[in-house]
């Protein structure tokens, strides 16, 4: 049997980003993936993730920023409009005295700099392709019984293992859902039209379609959401029946669509475990809670998460005291959850104010919108929640000077 400090579960760019964070701690980490390691290849862009400014200075406090900065798309501007009313609303870098209001970046690329960060690290072991049997635990371990024979005593085991958790079921710990009744379509397009580094985002009746953009000046990753029968639809058509329905979803406004990558489907639920911890073990990122793509935040509530539990394992090692005591992961429960449950609400809020047609809805949400867009002040605040910038951040997510100033 092998002791460890920490084991954590998963190493998705929560998973990884946490063991990162606490490598420098010289704590005996382990980390267990079910799936291969991140593999050195180009930037796909089959999964991306629009990443703020908190991620951005997190990742660069790491040292894995530039290397997925490389393959990253920075936007200056972000234009979203109602397609059923004239409501719009748009933010740019410049009046919010920022650099870019955020990066498109490769899912993959993240976890391959992370990863790349972590070689140079002698106190973290990998075990892929892990299959754990079974999580045992004691009042001050916990036992993990992997690969049918092998035996992990941690004094802390981290569930970073995305939506399906096993960690959050084998702990029993319970789960809150609902269908979001939305599946989101996701692939890379390429534009007659120049997307000139703008992120967009329609509100159709039937669900948003954002166009996000890519580091070639006619390519975006497109994220469509509509309910499962539309999408079934949408997905049945030949390459041009596709691209048609697209181009005319998006209004036209980067000229005709095209797919460049077939596209895929993914189911969304809102996912929020009541309980994040059982003794020594706790959940972070997707495996505590799942939102709505519309926003793009899923990834960057995640990565504070692990900022969040970092920084108060950092402070109990530092003080010399046990930094897997249930009281600590309390108050870092109590914290995350905060987080976690003003973004689950405002996800409802528009999805909900967008999907309805009633004429009297259209009218307050273009009024609303197109207010907004006139008042500067309450712009900021918005933006500034939206890029990272407000909220309770953890210490090393923390803008120092001014916006976008630290990296
Ligand atoms: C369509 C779509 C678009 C999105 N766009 C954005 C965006 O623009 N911005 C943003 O911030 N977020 C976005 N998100 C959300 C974001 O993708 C997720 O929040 C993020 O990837 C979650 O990271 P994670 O590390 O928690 O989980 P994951 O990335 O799911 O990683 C979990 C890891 O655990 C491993 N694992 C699972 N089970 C086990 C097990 N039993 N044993 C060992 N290992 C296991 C998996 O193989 C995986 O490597 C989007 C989500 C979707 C669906």
């Amino acid at each position: 049997m092998q002791n460890v400090d920490i084991t954590i579960v998963g190493a998705g760019s929560a998973g990884l980003t946490l063991a990162a964070l606490l490598a420098p701690l010289n704590l005996s980490i382990v980390v267990l993936e079910q799936g291969g390691a991140p593999r050195q290849q180009a930037a796909t862009y089959q999964r991306v993730s629009a990443l703020n400014l908190a991620s951005q200075r997190l990742l660069s406090h790491i040292g894995a920023w530039p290397a997925i900065a490389s393959s990253a798309a920075a936007y200056s501007q972000m234009q979203v409009w109602d397609a059923d009313s004239f409501a719009r609303i748009a933010f740019d870098a410049q009046t919010e005295g920022v650099a870019a209001l955020g990066h498109i970046c490769d899912n993959e690329q993240i976890r391959l700099a992370l990863y790349q960060q972590l070689q140079k690290q002698t106190n973290v072991r990998f075990e892929f392709n892990c299959n754990i049997n079974s999580l045992v635990q004691s009042e001050r371990d916990v036992l993990v019984n992997f690969n049918q024979q092998q035996l992990l005593l941690s004094r802390l085991l981290v569930g970073a293992d995305g939506v399906n958790s096993a960690v959050r079921r084998s702990m029993q710990l319970p789960l809150t859902h609902w269908d979001y009744e939305q599946q989101a379509i996701v692939a890379t397009i390429t534009s007659t039209v120049a997307h000139d580094n703008v992120a967009r985002q329609v509100f159709l009746p039937s669900g948003p379609l954002a166009l996000l953009p890519l580091p070639a000046p006619n390519q975006c990753s497109i994220v469509w959401s509509c309910a499962p029968e539309r999408a079934a639809q949408l997905l049945a058509l030949d390459n041009n029946g596709f691209n048609q329905a697209l181009t005319a979803a998006s209004n036209s406004v980067l000229g005709v669509l095209q797919l460049q990558t077939a596209p895929q489907a993914f189911g969304l639920k809102m996912r929020y475990a009541s309980s994040w911890l059982r003794g020594r073990t706790v959940l972070v990122a997707d495996a505590a809670h799942s939102i709505h793509p519309l926003a793009g935040q899923g990834m960057n509530l995640g990565l504070m998460d692990v900022a969040a539990l970092a920084e108060l394992i950092t402070q109990a090692v530092a003080d010399g005291n046990d930094f897997s005591e249930p009281r600590l992961l309390r108050r870092y429960e109590r914290w995350r959850k905060a987080e976690a449950q003003t973004l689950i609400a405002a996800m409802e809020v528009f999805k909900r104010g967008f999907s309805n047609s009633q004429p009297l809805l259209k009218l307050v949400r273009a009024v609303g919108m197109s207010g907004i867009n006139n008042l500067p002040w309450l712009k900021s605040q918005i933006i500034a929640q939206a890029l990272g910038n407000s909220g309770d951040l953890p210490k090393l997510a923390r803008p120092t000077a001014r916006y976008g100033a630290v990296v």
